[in-house]
C-alpha cells in the first residue's frame, strides 16, 4: 500500500500538480511517505504553527525568529528567479497543520490568495518548480485553491498488509509462531486502524506476555474501541443484546436472521451472484425497539457494530463536516465487516434541499457511498420521525427495505413482558415462573404501551416490591401498569402523526411483514 501510495504521489508531481493535500492524523507516517516521495537528497522545507518555518527532516527553525504562514509565503512568492537554482529549481514545502487559516467564519483570505498565486506561479514559471504538500488532520480546502489541489488518502492497511505486519512483530520480537487461526482473529481485530495504531496495539500485546495469540484480541478491541472513539465520529459499542431479547416486530427478526446467513457467508453468497447487502432502515415510534434491532443485529450477524454520531460530524472549517463524514465511512469500511448504525438519520439530514449547502453535500455524498457501496458494512439506519425525510433516501436501491415500526400489539406486549420478565428469573424463580404465565394478562392491561413503557413497569414494580419487603406478584405489576402514562398518552401527537405517515407510504411492517400505504 505505501508503495502505491507513494506512486501516487509521484505521478503527482510529475504531472506538475502545485498541491497535494494529505489529510491524516498519523504525521509520522505521512513524513515518511513526502520523504519516499520527494526521492533521497530533496530539497524539503515545512511550515508549522509551532516552530514556524523549519527543516522537514530535523524540525530545526530556519532563521532567528518564527515566521508567519502569510510571511513565509509572500516571501516564497516574491523570489526571483534568479534566486533559483539556475538548472531546475525543485523544492518541496510541507504546510502543516494550517486548517485553522480555513475557518468557515473566519477564512485566512491573505494565505488563501498567496497559495493560489504560489499554484500559478508554479504552473506557468517553469523555473519556480516546487510542489505544496497540505498535511492537516482534517478538512477541505477553499473553493479559490481547491482547483489546483489533489488529495490524497492513507487508506488503513488491508488484510495482506496487516498479515505482514503482525509477521513483523512475530520476528523482531523473536516470538513463537502462531496458528492461522490466531492469526485470522488477530487480523479482524487491527481491521480500520492506522498503521501506527496496528503497530503501538501489537506493542502493547507482545509486552503483555512476549507473545502474540488470539487471547490479545480483547486488549486490541480495547484499543481499537478507544481510537474510534478518539476520532469523536464513530463508536465501538459493545452490543450484548440477541434477537431473543426483542419482542414482537417477527418480520424484522425473520429479516435479519436471512440477511445474517448470507452477511456470514458472504465469499460463497457473492459467488453465487446474491446482491451485496446494502442495509435497512427502520421508521418507527420512540421506544419500540429500533436501537435494540440494531444491537442484536450485531450479535446475529456476529459483527461489530459502530455507531455513528451524526451530531458530531459538523466541523467549523471548510469542507470540514464532508471531510469527516467521509472519515467515519472510511472507518467503517476499513473494519468491515461490520455493522454502521446511524441513529437518528432525521436530525441529521432533515434540512437537505433547503438553503444547508454543506448537509445537502453531505446527504448526497452518504446517497451515493449507500448506493455504490461493495464493501461488507451493513448499514442500520433509524428514525423516529419519518415526517421530514427526503424523499431520496426512502427510494429504491438506497436501502434494500425500508421497515417500520408501529407500538406493539397486545401478543408483542405479551412477548415484551415475557423479555423483560425473564431477565429476573435468576434471581426470583418460583415468582418469575407464575407471573411468565399470565403475560398475556399484562399485554391486555398495557394497550397502548411501548417496550420502554413495560421495561419501566417492571424496574418499579420490582423496586416497589423491594421496599415493601414482598415478592414480585401480578398484584403489584399490575397496579404499576395501571398508574404508568403511557407513550399513547404523553406523546399522542408525534404518535398520531406516525401512524398517519405508516398508512401513506411504502413501508414493510416490522410485525406483520406486509406492505403499508395500501389505504
Ligand atoms: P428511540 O427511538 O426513542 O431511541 P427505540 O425504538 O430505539 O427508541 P429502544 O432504545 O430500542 O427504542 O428501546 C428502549 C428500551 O425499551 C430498550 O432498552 C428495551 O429494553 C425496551 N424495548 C423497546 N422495545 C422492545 C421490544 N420490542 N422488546 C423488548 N424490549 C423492548
Amino acid at each position: 500500500m505505501r508503495n502505491t501510495i507513494v506512486n501516487d504521489i509521484i505521478r503527482l508531481i510529475d504531472v506538475n500538480t502545485p498541491i497535494i493535500c494529505i489529510n491524516d492524523y498519523d504525521f509520522a507516517r505521512v513524513d515518511d511517505i513526502i520523504a519516499e516521495a520527494a526521492g533521497k537528497g530533496s530539497k524539503i522545507t515545512e511550515w508549522n504553527p509551532s516552530i514556524g518555518a523549519c527543516r522537514f527532516n530535523t524540525k530545526e527553525r530556519i532563521g532567528v525568529s518564527e515566521v508567519s504562514l502569510e510571511n513565509f509565503l509572500i516571501e516564497l512568492l516574491q523570489k526571483e528567479d534568479s534566486e533559483l537554482n539556475p538548472v531546475i529549481f525543485k523544492d518541496y514545502y510541507v504546510l502543516r497543520e494550517i486548517q485553522s487559516y480555513f475557518d468557515i467564519n473566519n477564512v485566512n483570505t491573505k494565505v488563501v490568495a498567496t497559495l493560489q498565486l504560489l499554484a500559478q506561479r508554479k504552473l506557468y514559471d517553469r523555473k519556480f518548480d516546487c510542489t505544496f504538500f497540505i498535511v492537516n488532520s482534517g478538512g477541505r480546502l477553499p473553493a479559490e485553491i481547491e482547483k489546483y489541489v489533489s488529495y490524497v488518502e492513507i487508506d488503513f492497511p488491508s488484510d495482506s498488509e496487516l498479515d505482514e505486519i503482525i509477521e513483523e512483530h512475530i520476528k523482531i520480537n523473536n516470538a513463537a509462531a502462531i496458528s492461522d487461526e490466531d492469526f485470522r482473529k488477530l487480523r479482524l481485530s487491527l481491521k480500520g486502524m492506522s498503521h501506527f495504531e496496528v503497530d503501538r496495539a501489537l506493542d502493547m500485546a507482545m509486552s503483555n506476555n512476549g507473545t502474540l495469540s488470539a487471547k490479545d484480541t480483547t486488549l486490541i478491541l480495547q484499543q481499537k474501541k478507544q481510537m474510534v472513539k478518539k476520532s469523536g465520529l464513530v463508536e465501538l459499542i459493545d452490543a450484548k443484546e440477541k434477537l431473543e431479547d426483542i419482542g414482537g416486530l417477527d418480520a424484522l427478526k425473520a429479516y435479519l436472521e436471512r440477511k445474517a446467513k448470507v452477511f456470514k457467508d458472504w465469499a460463497k453468497a457473492d459467488d453465487f451472484g446474491v446482491k451485496t447487502p446494502k442495509g435497512i432502515f427502520i421508521v418507527g415510534m420512540p421506544g419500540c425497539g429500533k436501537s435494540l434491532c440494531a444491537k442484536a443485529a450485531a450479535a446475529t450477524f456476529e459483527a461489530p457494530l459502530l455507531k455513528m454520531d451524526m451530531g458530531s460530524m459538523m466541523g467549523k472549517y471548510v469542507g470540514q463536516s464532508e471531510e469527516n463524514l467521509r472519515k467515519a465511512i472510511r472507518i467503517a469500511e476499513a473494519a468491515a465487516p461490520c455493522i454502521l448504525w446511524i441513529d437518528e438519520i432525521e436530525k441529521a439530514f432533515s434540512g437537505v434541499g433547503g438553503n444547508n449547502d454543506i448537509m445537502t453535500r453531505m446527504f448526497g455524498y452518504f446517497l451515493s457511498w449507500l448506493q455504490e457501496k461493495k464493501s461488507s458494512v451493513y448499514v442500520i439506519a433509524t428514525a423516529n420521525n419519518a415526517d421530514n425525510l427526503p424523499p431520496e433516501l426512502k427510494r429504491k436501491g438506497r436501502f434494500d427495505e425500508i421497515f417500520c415500526v408501529n407500538l406493539p400489539n397486545a401478543e408483542e406486549l405479551k412477548a415484551i413482558f415475557t423479555v423483560h420478565l425473564s431477565k429476573l428469573r435468576k434471581k426470583h424463580p418460583e415468582e418469575i415462573d407464575i407471573l411468565l404465565k399470565q403475560t398475556q394478562e399484562f399485554g391486555n392491561f398495557a394497550r397502548g404501551f411501548n417496550g420502554a413503557d413495560v421495561e419501566s413497569v417492571i424496574n418499579e414494580t420490582v423496586e416497589k416490591c423491594f421496599l415493601e419487603g414482598k415478592k414480585i406478584d401480578y398484584a403489584s405489576i399490575k397496579d404499576t401498569i395501571s398508574k404508568t402514562i403511557s407513550i399513547s398518552k404523553s406523546c399522542k401527537k408525534q404518535i398520531d402523526s406516525m401512524r398517519k405517515i405508516f398508512d401513506e407510504s411504502s413501508f414493510i411492517d416490522a410485525t406483520t411483514g406486509e406492505m403499508t400505504g395500501k389505504k
